[in-house]
């Protein structure tokens, strides 16, 4: 297992700030396309940085980006992390608007695409296959997990096999892949979790990032938990950095590992409500990553 920040070194000689831009998409599972209401825990809003508006141009937001982590010490150069909604939910013209402004703003080094498994039709992939031999392009998929009939408990309308597929034709046009995985999925074990970290480990995949499931208020998955309609897992923090350090040690020793923890505002946090700064959960992680070595 690598860090992100070990790869970008290695990629681009030094550190890499990742630089939040909404695009302007919607979602395939919003807009009727595959689905309406959106998945059952979804909320945008829990993970758009203050300084990412989505009426600014591309262009602006990558520039208040830059602002907003000058101070945090030198980088060689920024990625561009096309984040909200479905990244690749639009026009190859629209799309190819957007990330080509991306790529001229000074510093971009490259970009992160975050989409769904399903949104990945053979026009973009090639124009996305085009785009990676000119600058860095990784595609981010929201697998979330392998299971169905989970992913049918949150109405994600897509299934693990189209997540499978993805992730092989991405490679196949040698665009590195990203997963991101949530775990304590409604209904799922650590032994489900397990499955799908095997599964992810067997295919042509560069990164992964984990999350704990976050019932954020005002979705229906927190109607559904309070209602007691759906279980969802009820961890501290030290139980959950125990499920992470028992699946990190399932990974192949060259995956990425970008991370492990989100961090939604607590005020739109119904569960779990841990109260703890990254580095507090870094020391809990690494103690329990000790104890599995
Ligand atoms: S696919 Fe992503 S953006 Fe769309 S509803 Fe689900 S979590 Fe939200």
């Amino acid at each position: 297992m690598r860090s992100f920040s070990h790869y970008m070194t290695e990629l681009f000689g030094g550190r890499v700030q990742k630089i939040a831009v909404d695009g302007g998409f919607t979602c395939p599972n919003r807009d009727g396309t595959v689905g309406r209401g959106g998945c059952t825990y979804c909320d945008n809003r829990a993970f758009v940085p203050s300084y990412c508006h989505r009426t600014d141009s591309v262009t602006e937001q990558l520039q208040a980006g830059k602002q907003f982590f000058a101070s945090k010490g030198d980088v060689v150069g920024y990625l561009a992390y096309f984040q909200a909604f479905t990244g690749t939910h639009d026009d190859v013209s629209r799309l190819e608007a957007r990330f080509e402004e991306a790529l001229i703003v000074d510093g971009v080094l490259g970009l992160v695409i975050a989409t769904r498994p399903d949104c990945l039709p053979g026009n973009v992939l090639d124009y996305i296959a085009d785009l990676q031999r000119r600058a860095y392009v990784m595609v981010e998929l929201g697998v979330e997990t392998m299971h169905d009939r989970t992913l049918q408990l949150v109405n994600r309308c897509h299934d693990w096999a189209t997540s499978a597929d993805a992730i092989e034709r991405l490679a196949a046009c040698r665009i590195p892949v990203g997963v991101h995985l949530i775990l304590g999925m409604p209904g799922e074990t650590v032994a489900d979790m397990e499955l799908t970290v095997d599964a992810i480990s067997a295919l042509p995949v560069s990164m992964v990032k984990f999350h704990q499931m976050q019932v954020l208020k005002g979705t229906l998955l927190a109607q559904q938990v309070t209602a007691r309609q759906v279980a969802v897992q009820r961890w501290t923090a030290q139980e959950y950095a125990a499920v992470c350090a028992r699946l990190l040690r399932r990974l192949p020793s060259d995956m990425v590992v970008e991370r492990v923890v989100a961090q939604s505002p607590s005020g739109m946090v119904l569960l779990p409500q841990w109260g703890l700064k990254p580095a507090e959960f870094q020391t809990i992680l690494e103690k329990e990553i000790e104890q599995y070595n």
